[in-house]
């Protein structure tokens, strides 16, 4: 996958300040934030949706879920909250083709 531009950024072809670099998942600010804490949770492996999550996903979609914990705490929001998003193709308004959970915060964020 060359065209992804997530995949990019995992190859470090598109260099990017990484707020987490784990093996196999990473975590950076958002290009275009939309709150005042807007950062992105990134598989490693191009995994295209939720539609595309196999059963042996499920482990590390686990873990990138459990891991916005320690975001929060990185950040302070664990009294204030914060929201996880995950949109899911067209409808869902996903606009780049591999998987990521939208880390928002810093806000009261009302959108469901
Ligand atoms: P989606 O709508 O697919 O759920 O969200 C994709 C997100 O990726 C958008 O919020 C957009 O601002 C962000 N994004 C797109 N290209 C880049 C990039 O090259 N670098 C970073 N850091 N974020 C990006
Ligand atoms: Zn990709």
């Amino acid at each position: 996958m060359t065209d992804c531009i997530f995949c990019e950024i995992i190859k470090g072809a598109t260099p990017t300040d990484k707020i987490y670099d784990g093996d196999n998942f990473l975590v950076i600010e958002d290009i275009a934030p939309v709150a005042p804490i807007h950062l992105l949770i990134i598989p490693k492996r191009h995994i295209e949706s939720l539609l595309q999550l196999q059963e042996s996903d499920i482990v590390l979609a686990g873990q990138m879920m459990k891991y916005t914990a320690t975001l929060a705490d990185k950040y302070n929001l664990s009294n204030k909250g914060y929201k996880v998003v995950i949109n899911t193709g067209k409808d869902g308004g996903q606009i780049v083709p591999h998987l990521h959970y939208h880390f928002l915060g810093g806000k009261k964020i009302s959108d469901k």
